[in-house]
């Protein structure tokens, strides 16, 4: 895994959140230092540990309670508590881990791009307009995209489809008069004589011709029904997008055509007499661009495309930048991976500067601008809460001293222990791994028994232990010292499957903010990273948002098994739900809509996730199956009496009742 390290930091941003506050100014954190145990600590402090301003706002904050609260619209007013709301929830037997959508962010998200655009467009004295569309793959829930669609409407708001049924949902569901559907990805013969009908239902379809073959289909489609279409073509751009998605511009990109495809798909479509359908240029550079000076090469580029395009006689009117606007999840403002050194205002002025430049160089009059902005509208929307089931963490309390007879090995230890100072912390670390080996190797060749090797753990911990308060106290830490906390921290075990709620994670390193909702005027005393309800090693989140790169722990409270501890995880509301899988049967959880009312909230959809029921029905299992075969064996049990009739009906009553619930834990 390789992070980019020079980060610089961007201008002030009036229309997304705030600069962070001057660096100089943040008290300075020892490396790996746990919090100094404070009992004055403020919700401030928590709002510097987690960065919620940096990429929280103006959705998220930290209240007076201590609880994280949500302003679904922005600063205009209207704020919940989550954890009443959570806990309002689970009154209405919604168990956790539960993803909450919030209507009203994903509103905001669609003013303020628009909102955006419009400023750009009355700054730069742009003559066109904006018109941008959302990417369905990046969250095709219905309910989500029913939403978008209502909201989008004062905009005009569309869709695009990157797949034939993502083309499906776009057609039914998208009816604002004047809206634009772009059908993208690998088409058919269906997928684009559908999309030319759909225009007799008075619908926008614009086919964007993607791969060479395609033009000939498309002629194809129009010599067979009559209608002409609206087309469009991908380029694929010189200027390569940096990072993950950097493969998606090039020669060597998966989609789009080339320079000298673009002008035989021209002539073709001349000689078809359908060079007065080619209309939009199109090209996406990859997504979560986090680097502006990027999204400045490629639009530079694709407006001289279009502009030629023009020249060369094709009816030129839109030009859509796609997707690539990025969300600043570590709230760095820089061009880390999970960051990007511009806000959404800047993005709307380079686009809307560079294609008017471009339009006045050649005369032109100036398109229509499409972006297809997906993880930027969709991310803020989703909360996935989920709690913590226990604890695990290395036993640390005081070992009995070393008596006289016992095992050379352990008095060494104890020994050690007692002598640790902090002038000899890095020798006494050093001996004490030294004997704690030893008494392994004994172990191992029968010398020592379970009991003292048990004990020689012990005490090693308890070095441990001492050495790190120490350490944790010191302005640099020799390096051998540094791996100590990560291999004293807690691991929390947290009541989700990463796979099935936020795969990119474990796929591409994504990192989300996570944070504990509540408890946020207590101190966080510890360090840890969460393992999540698979029997699989990578079910885990150990790399957390941080202030530079990433951290590897994140500060928890003490756990306590009689009262609920809470954790969201943010800003997932971009390709993680579609993407999820059901890795050792984990299935979807249960997801609500909220909207704000005056009266506080209203649940305007609830969608109950899967039982055990379903998943094992997408396995084929059939469950009257099951349960006749768990019967015949209880019949078997009960024949040679290895069981009670009593035991029999319970344990069938256990397993059949479990199949209709959730596959989550219920604490
Ligand atoms: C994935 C994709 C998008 C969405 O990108 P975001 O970075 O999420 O905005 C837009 N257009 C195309 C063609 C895509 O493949």
């Amino acid at each position: 895994m390789v992070y980019q390290l020079d980060r610089s930091t961007s201008q002030t941003d009036a229309t997304e959140g705030k600069l962070p506050d001057n660096l100089s100014d943040l008290p300075a954190k020892a490396n790996g230092a746990a919090p100094e145990a404070t009992n004055n600590w403020t919700i401030e402090d928590s709002e510097e540990t987690y960065r919620i301003k940096g990429w929280g706002e103006p959705y998220f904050a930290i209240n007076a309670n201590g609880h994280v609260t949500v302003s679904p619209k922005g600063d205009r007013g209207g704020s919940l508590d989550l954890v009443e709301l959570v806990q309002g929830l689970q009154k209405r037997n919604l168990q956790l881990p539960l993803l909450i959508r919030f209507s009203d962010i994903l509103a905001d998200r669609i003013e303020r791009l628009n909102a955006c655009f419009s400023k750009a467009i009355a700054r730069y004295i742009y003559e066109g307009r904006y018109k941008g569309v959302f990417p369905v793959k990046c969250n095709q829930q219905r309910h989500l995209v029913e939403k978008l669609v209502e909201f989008g409407a004062p905009f005009q708001f569309g869709l695009e489809a990157g797949s034939k049924p993502e083309l499906m949902i776009g057609l039914a569901l998208l009816d604002t008069p004047g809206a634009l559907m772009i059908c993208n990805g690998y088409k058919d013969q269906g997928y684009i004589e559908t999309a030319i009908l759909a225009r007799n239902l008075g619908k926008t379809p614009i086919i964007v011709l993607e791969q060479a073959e395609e033009v000939d289909m498309a002629i194809a489609a129009y010599q067979k029904l009559g209608i002409k279409p609206i087309l469009g073509v991908r380029a694929k751009l010189n200027s390569r997008g940096v990072g993950r998605w950097g493969t998606s511009a090039g020669d060597r990109a998966k989609f789009g055509l080339t320079m000298p495809e673009i002008v035989a798909a021209v002539d073709k479509l001349r000689d078809a007499d359908l060079l007065d359908s080619l209309q939009l240029l199109h090209f996406h550079i990859g997504s979560q661009i986090s680097d502006i000076s990027v999204i400045k090469d490629a639009i530079q580029e694709a407006s001289q495309i279009y502009a030629q395009l023009s020249k060369l006689g094709a009816a030129m009117q839109y030009l859509d930048v796609g997707g690539g606007l990025g969300v600043d999840y570590d709230g760095t403002k820089t061009n880390f991976s999970a960051s990007k050194n511009y806000n959404m205002q800047n993005y709307a002025n380079d686009v809307v500067a560079g294609v008017k430049d471009a339009c006045v160089q050649h005369k032109l009059a100036m398109p229509t601008l499409i972006s297809e902005s997906g993880r930027a509208i969709a991310s803020h929307q989703s909360v996935l809460i989920f709690d913590i089931l226990g604890t695990s963490e290395v036993a640390t309390t005081s070992p009995e001293p070393a008596v006289d007879d016992e095992d050379l090995i352990i008095r060494n230890l104890w020994e050690t222990y007692e002598s640790i100072t902090p002038e000899n912390c890095q020798e006494a670390y050093h001996d004490a791994f030294k004997f704690k080996e030893d008494a392994i190797s004994a172990f191992r060749l029968g010398y020592v028994s379970l009991v003292d090797r048990a004990r020689a753990e012990r005490i090693y911990w308890a070095c441990c232990d001492r050495i790190q308060t120490i350490v944790s106290k010191l302005d640099s830490v020799p390096d051998d010292l540094v791996e100590l906390e990560a291999a004293m921290s807690a691991i929390y075990y947290a009541n989700l499957s990463i796979f099935q709620s936020a795969p990119d994670t474990w796929g591409i390193d994504q990192v989300f903010p996570v944070m504990p909702i509540h408890r946020l005027n207590e101190e966080p005393t510890k360090r840890g990273s969460l393992a999540d309800l698979t029997c699989d090693s990578d079910g885990k989140l150990d790399k957390f948002i941080d202030r530079k790169d990433i951290k590897r722990l994140l500060e928890l409270h003490p756990f306590s098994p009689n009262q609920p501890y809470y954790l969201g995880m943010f800003l997932n509301g971009a390709y993680q739900e579609i993407m999820g899988n059901l890795h050792n049967l984990f299935g979807d959880t249960n997801m609500v809509h909220i909207q704000l009312t005056p009266q506080g909230y209203a649940i305007e959809n609830v969608v109950k996730g899967d039982t055990m029921e379903e998943v094992l029905g997408y396995v084929q299992y059939n469950v009257p199956d099951l349960v006749e075969r768990m019967r015949q064996q209880t019949e078997v049990a009960l024949q040679t009496k290895e069981m009670t009739i009593e035991e029999s009906q319970q344990l069938l009553q256990n397993y059949e009742q479990s199949l209709g619930h959730y596959t989550y834990l219920s604490v």
